[in-house]
């Protein structure tokens, strides 16, 4: 089969592969759409440091069910389905709790996080457990499917975790992939105002178009001073989903009391600073979510199914599997959001 094999940072080469074989309670996908990530980009790039070579990448998969091993029995050879790309023991405390991306036999297939790190989606087939497989929606196409994974992150931060109520004032700091999701799950979920925070004029103007209320360029400098002349009261919830240490340092200034915050998007190791005092007395409360569970990938696929979220809404670009390049150029470029790649 045809993969894009990392080899090294900077060094992504399509080349033949062996076809992987599904061992017991495993499944091989022909994978159809796989949504690129920041995080595959990080790793391509050199970004993050933590891959071990060769690497295949692409954790936002959706296929069709090519070869079942002994013992599956909930898909079959044909079946159109969403990978979940997090894997999980299911009888580990955490497992048992429902919070799956705890595992301690956590494993991943083509992402970031567990130790345990396995062949991704930017390939042709790609193998996993079986129970990491949910069935897609007839009425969903592929590429919609591909971002079951980032819209159910979207879902379990936004709602699940900091607990979004209709009517909330919500400020999302970064409008990248992941912040228009958080942006379409908060719309979906009834957002007042909806303020969306990027130093990009293509992804703000694409917020406005999804339904952001009013977008910022924080390169304007006093930022919190035109969110709050937007929102004389201040935010009911912040959401950062983008990324750098300046984000969370502007969320953190950002609340008022009782505001909710999330600390989504940042995956390095910065510091920030936070006022004992003044954070006991504001009584903000701080959340964090990465990652996503069964129950998130599930809810993900009915905001899908029901129309209350059309994912395809972020994708500005698709490219087949030999042309991975110029998807790799495409994501270090700020006119892009979501990029699929169709194997
Ligand atoms: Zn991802
Ligand atoms: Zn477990």
């Amino acid at each position: 089969m045809l993969a894009a094999v990392l080899k090294d940072f900077d060094k992504l080469v399509l080349e033949e592969v062996p076809t992987p074989e599904p061992g017991m309670n495993e499944v091989v996908v022909r994978v159809r759409a796989c949504g690129f990530c920041a995080t595959d980009y990080k790793a391509i790039k050199g970004i993050r440091r933590n891959v071990t070579f060769p690497f295949i990448a692409g954790h936002e998969p959706a296929g069709v069910v090519a070869k079942v091993g002994i013992g599956v029995s909930n898909v079959k050879e044909g079946d159109e389905v969403i990978c979940q790309p997090s894997g999980y023991c299911g009888l580990c405390m955490h497992c048992r709790a429902g919070n799956t991306h705890y595992c301690t036999h956590a494993f991943t297939t083509g992402g970031d996080g567990p130790t345990d790190v396995r062949p991704g989606a930017f390939a042709e087939y790609m193998k996993t457990d079986a129970k990491c497989l949910l069935p897609k929606p007839a009425s969903l196409s592929f590429d919609a499917a591909a971002l079951t994974e980032p819209l159910s992150g979207a879902w379990k931060g936004v709602i699940q975790y900091s607990e979004m109520k209709v009517g909330d004032d919500v400020v999302i700091l970064g409008v990248g992939g992941i912040g228009l999701l958080c942006l379409l799950v908060a719309k979906a979920a009834g957002a007042g105002h909806l303020i969306a925070v990027d130093p990009s004029a293509h992804a703000r103007e694409h917020a406005l178009r999804l339904g952001a209320t009013a977008a910022v360029d924080p390169g304007e400098g006093r930022t919190k001073e035109r969110i709050y002349r937007i929102l004389p009261h201040g935010p009911d919830l912040v959401v950062e989903a983008a990324g750098p240490i300046e984000a969370v340092r502007l969320m953190a200034d950002l609340r008022r009391r009782g505001t909710r915050w999330n600390v989504f998007g940042i995956t390095t190791h910065e510091t920030f600073k936070l006022d004992g005092g003044l954070t006991h007395f504001l009584e903000a409360r701080m959340d964090a979510s990465f990652g996503t569970t069964p129950l998130a990938m599930q809810k993900a696929i009915r905001l899908m199914e029901r129309g209350l979220v059309d994912p395809e809404a972020i994708v500005t670009h698709r490219f087949p599997l030999a042309e991975i390049h110029n998807a790799v150029v495409v994501m270090g470029r700020p006119d892009r959001n979501k990029v699929i790649v169709n194997p």
